[in-house]
């Protein structure tokens, strides 16, 4: 592999960003093919980065380089935007330990403990999502202080991916916070939804705290309860309407998800994968324009989780650039130890019925989602990571992977991965494709991904907010 020559003085690492800012004029790439993520590619391109902006896009007669800028030569290699991975989840961890309402384990992981160390570090997934190749990511719920800590301020640094966060989750299964609470009433996963004064309150309570999105955990309700709670979730698109904050629904059944339309959700945040979808739920996306998140492989995670618990066989982790770090993967190595916590609940011959499913719900997901990219609906790349063995970071390559095997094209999936998901987060204008004016996070592969989304793990560079990064120093082991 060619290395990347540098003209004149190199400013990469998290050591040197202060001294960067101050020294660089500008950051010249030159020579690769910019493809910008609205369907546009220019080859033997010239970038221009200045003040962690873009500044020019064009070939060496527009863009202009001067003598003290910093020149890479990336000739042979491709640039496109930062990936933006429009679902996941940083109060989990991507194993079961997060997860105590899958199974609970207070002896060998407590969830106090989980939730400490994911409060005071979410520094580790920024890690592990720059590691990838993702420069923006949408937490679609958690408990308050995704919204409220550092987690989702504070993301203009180099070293951060921009986030936005929905919070604690309305649903009428709000008793799920027993496995959440753990001894701090003021972090509830869930918020009840059981009346339309709750509903009200809760709404005005995410607001006051900076809530970017209202998300409602809109799972299946039992017969007698669905023509209430339906005509609740109307109540809260009317009121999410009229504050200007988006609603996100998780809505996986296609009755569900079409009250999620009816009440204008602005995004779906799983497929429909009970059925395929059918003529009334397109004609509803596509009026209210809403974005459709597949999350194809988050249900295959949590079934190979539940069957390595249930015969103790370590499950490896498919980690090209090295971004999942080792005390995680220390943790997903070691099954066995969740084993007796699981009990009788998971036998082996369970958890392969429920494997053997996979492939259904996978061919029904597939099928939903060339219906809605036929139909024109707005798709993005998400991954759902944080839940067990959908990991921060590199799951982003087995979702697009995914979608390419599902039917679409990779110039499709480089725009649900990059300017689709920066609209969804309500940041297309400032990120998402590589236009003069916008934040400079952009990705330098050695593969081209117009053949082959795959090209996405052949990642040298991850430029965020104007600094340059190789991907090795980015790696987490
Ligand atoms: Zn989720």
């Amino acid at each position: 592999m060619r290395q990347i020559h540098t003209v004149a003085c190199v400013c990469t690492g998290l050591t040197a960003l202060s001294v960067c800012r101050n020294t660089v004029a500008a950051v010249v790439l030159v020579g690769a093919t910019v493809i910008d993520g609205l369907g546009g590619a220019l080859p033997d391109a010239t970038l221009v980065i200045d003040e962690g902006r873009i500044t020019c896009v064009g070939d060496a007669q527009t863009c202009t380089v001067g003598s003290a800028d910093t020149v890479h030569d990336l000739r042979g290699r491709y640039i496109t935007p930062g990936l933006v991975d429009a679902h996941v989840h940083f109060a989990q961890t991507g194993w079961i330990d997060g997860r105590p309402d899958g199974i609970e384990a207070p002896d060998v992981y407590p969830y106090a403990e989980t939730r400490a160390a994911l409060r005071a570090d979410p520094g580790r997934w920024h890690r592990a999502y720059l590691c990838s190749g993702i420069t923006a990511v949408y937490d679609v719920g958690g408990a308050a202080w995704t919204v409220t800590d550092a987690v989702s301020r504070d993301t203009d640094r180099p070293d951060r991916t921009h986030v936005r966060a929905a919070g604690p989750l309305i649903t009428y299964r709000s008793d799920l916070n027993r496995h959440y609470l753990a001894g701090d009433p003021t972090q509830p996963m869930f918020l009840p939804f059981d009346s339309d004064a709750q509903v009200i309150a809760n709404i005005e309570h995410l607001q006051s705290i900076g809530a970017h999105a209202i998300k409602v955990w809109f799972v299946p309700p039992p017969a007698e309860r669905r023509a209430e709670l339906e005509t609740r979730l109307l109540l809260v698109g009317q009121l999410t309407r009229e504050s200007g904050i988006p609603l996100i629904v998780h809505a996986t059944g296609l009755a569900d998800a079409k009250a999620a339309l009816r009440a204008g959700a602005n995004m779906l945040v799983h497929s429909v994968e009970d059925q395929p979808v059918d003529a009334e739920f397109l004609q509803l996306l596509r009026a209210n324009d809403t974005v459709y998140a597949p999350t194809l492989v988050v249900g295959s995670g949590w079934r190979r989780a539940i069957a390595s618990v249930a015969v103790d066989a370590p499950l490896a982790i498919d980690d090209p650039n090295h971004c999942v770090d080792a005390e995680l993967l220390d943790r997903i190595q070691q099954p066995g130890r969740l084993r007796a916590a699981a009990g009788d609940g998971i036998s082996a011959t369970a958890a392969f019925k429920r494997l053997e499913d996979v492939g259904f719900s996978r061919a029904i997901m597939a099928g939903n989602l060339r219906a809605v990219a036929e139909a024109g609906g707005r798709i993005v790349v998400a991954t759902d990571a944080g839940n067990p063995l959908t990991v921060h970071g590199p799951s982003i390559y087995w979702e697009m992977e995914a979608m390419q095997a599902a039917g679409l094209r990779p110039d499709a999936i480089i725009a649900a991965a990059t300017i689709r998901g920066a609209e969804a987060m309500g940041l297309g204008r400032e990120m998402g494709s590589l236009e003069v004016g916008k934040i400079a996070d952009l990705l330098v592969l050695t593969e081209d991904p117009r053949d082959d989304i795959a090209a996405f793990r052949a990642l040298s560079h991850v430029m965020r907010r104007g600094v340059l990064f190789s991907q090795a120093e980015l790696r987490n082991r």
